[in-house]
C-alpha cells in the first residue's frame, strides 16, 4: 500500500517512498531539529506538554484521547525507571497507516518518542511492532541504529543530561496484543492477555512502572507539532479535532490507499480523492474506523466530516481511521459473518462473555448466511451481544458486539430476507465474493 494523496500534508510531506526514509533524508526535511531545540534552549517538560495540549492531538490508535492530557498523568517525581511504549501492533482489520509511517518516516517516530520521553521523564522506550510485518521491524531497527550513532538516542543526548534508550520489540501477530495492557504483558515475555484496569499503565505499567502508551501516528506527529506550534496544528483541523490524520481507505474505491487529510474534511471529498466508487457502482455503507466501529449507511456517512465528533454524532467511531467502503454488491450477512469470525478467532478467551459470546455470534450469523437461520435468531443475536458489551476485561468484547448490533440495526431487512428465503437479497451473480 502506499500514500495515495493528501490535503495539507504534515506527516507525509516531502516523503519519497523507499528512497527517503534514512537519517540523511529526515535531517534534510528538518528532522531532529525539535529535539535539539528542546534540549539546547532550556525548554521544560511543562513547555512541551503544554504545546501538545494546545494542538488537541487526539490519540491516533483508536480511542481519540487527548495526548497532552494523557502525558500529564505520568507521575513526574517517580524515582527510577519510567517507560514509554509505541503501539505499532496495527492489527485492526482495515488499518494500514502505521506501517507506511514506519516504512517511509521511521525517524519521525523516533524523534517523537524521544521528545515524549523528555516531557514525561521516561528513561526507556519500546516500539511494539505487529508480528506479521517483519519488513517494518527491520526498517525501524535500521533507523534506530542511525539515530543512536548520531547521538539522538542513548546516554546524554546531544551533550545534555537527558538519556533515553529505545528498543524495537517484535510481536507475534495476535490481534489482542494491540490492547495496551496485553501489549505490556507481551513485552514482559508473558502470554498477551489484557490486564484488569485499574491500575492504569500511568501508575502500574511495564514491569510495574509508570508507562505511557501511544500509537505510532501519535508519536510521529509530535516533532511537527513542536515545529509549527500547537495552535497552528490545531487550526489545520477543527475545534477539538486538531491537525491532519492518515486514513486507510480500502474496499470498493478506485484508488485504495493511505490519505492524509485535515480532520473535518467531508467524507465526500475523501471519496473523491480515492477516485470514487469502483465501476461507478452505488455506495451502500462504510465502516469508518476499522472493523470495531459500527457500520454507517451511505446516506449517513455522506453527511459527515471525517473527525471524531462528526462520526460519533453519526453513530459510529473514527477509531484508527480505517475506512472500509462497501458498494451495492455487498451482502451484509456475509460481511458480518466474516467480521464475527475474526473476533471469535481473536478473543483471548480470558473472560466468559467474550469467549462464549463471540463464538455464539459467529455461529448464529454463519447459519443465517448458510440458509439455516431461524426467525428468532435476530433476537438471539441482540440478546448475546447485550450480554457481552460492557461486561468484559477489555474492549474486544465491545468491538465484537458493535458490528453485529449496527449491521442488524441498519440492514435488518437483509437478515430477515436471508432467514425467510434461505438465500441472499443481493443476487449471487453480482455479489462481492469477499477476500
Ligand atoms: Fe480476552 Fe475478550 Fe476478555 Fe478482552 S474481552 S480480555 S479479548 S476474553
Amino acid at each position: 500500500m502506499a500514500m495515495m494523496g493528501a490535503i495539507n500534508p504534515v506527516l507525509m510531506a516531502g516523503l519519497k517512498g523507499d528512497d527517503g526514509w534514512s537519517l540523511k533524508d529526515y535531517v534534510a526535511r528538518g528532522g531532529y531539529e525539535q529535539l535539539k531545540r528542546i534540549l539546547q534552549s532550556g525548554m521544560t517538560q511543562e513547555d512541551v506538554i503544554s504545546e501538545v495540549k494546545k494542538s488537541v492531538l487526539r490519540g491516533r490508535g483508536g480511542a481519540g484521547f487527548p495526548t497532552g492530557l494523557k502525558w500529564s498523568f505520568m507521575p513526574r517525581s517517580f524515582p527510577g525507571d519510567k517507560y514509554i511504549v509505541c503501539n505499532t501492533d496495527e492489527g485492526e482489520p482495515g488499518t494500514f497507516k502505521d506501517r507506511d509511517i514506519m516504512r517511509y518516516n521511521p525517524h519521525a517516530v523516533i524523534e517523537g518518542m524521544a521528545i515524549a520521553a523528555f516531557a514525561m521523564g521516561a528513561t526507556r522506550g519500546y516500539n511494539y511492532v505487529h508480528g506479521e510485518i517483519w519488513e517494518i521491524y527491520q526498517r525501524f531497527e535500521a533507523a534506530l541504529d542511525e539515530a543512536r550513532a548520531a547521538g539522538f538516542i542513548g546516554q546524554n543526548i546531544l551533550g545534555s543530561n537527558f538519556s533515553f534508550e529505545l528498543f524495537a520489540h517484535h510481536g507475534y501477530g495476535a490481534y489482542i496484543c494491540g490492547e495496551e495492557t496485553a501489549l505490556l504483558e507481551s513485552i514482559e515475555g508473558k502470554k498477551g492477555q489484557p490486564r484488569f484496569k485499574p491500575p492504569f499503565p500511568a501508575s502500574f505499567g511495564l514491569y510495574g512502572k509508570p508507562t505511557t502508551i501511544n500509537n505510532t501516528e501519535t508519536f510521529a506527529s509530535i516533532p511537527f507539532i513542536l515545529n509549527m506550534g500547537g495552535e497552528e496544528f490545531l487550526n489545520l483541523g477543527k475545534p477539538n479535532n486538531g491537525g491532519t490524520k492518515l486514513f486507510s481507505v480500502s474496499g470498493h474505491v478506485n484508488r485504495p490507499g493511505n490519505y492524509e487529510i485535515p480532520l473535518g474534511t467531508p467524507f465526500a471529498t475523501l471519496l473523491e480523492m480515492c477516485g470514487g466508487m469502483r465501476g461507478g457502482r452505488k455506495l451502500k455503507a462504510v465502516i469508518p474506523g476499522g472493523s470495531s466501529a459500527p457500520i454507517m449507511p451511505a446516506e449517513v456517512i455522506m453527511d459527515c466530516t471525517m473527525d471524531y465528533d462528526s462520526i460519533s454524532k453519526g453513530g459510529s467511531m473514527l477509531g484508527s481511521g480505517a475506512v472500509i467502503v462497501m458498494d451495492e454488491t455487498v451482502c451484509m450477512v456475509k460481511a458480518l459473518e466474516r467480521l464475527s469470525f475474526f473476533y471469535h478467532e481473536e478473543s483471548c478467551g480470558q473472560c466468559t462473555p467474550c469467549r462464549e459470546g463471540t463464538a455464539w455470534m459467529y455461529k448464529v450469523v454463519h447459519r443465517i448466511e448458510n440458509g439455516q437461520g431461524k426467525p428468532e435468531d435476530l433476537d438471539l443475536l441482540n440478546s448475546v451481544l447485550g450480554n457481552i458489551a460492557g461486561r468484559t476485561i477489555c474492549a474486544l468484547g465491545d468491538a465484537a458486539a458493535f458490528p453485529v448490533q449496527s449491521f442488524i440495526k441498519h440492514f435488518r431487512s437483509e437478515f430477515e430476507y436471508h432467514i425467510e428465503h434461505k438465500t441472499c437479497l443481493v443476487p449471487k451473480d453480482v455479489q462481492w465474493a469477499g477476500s
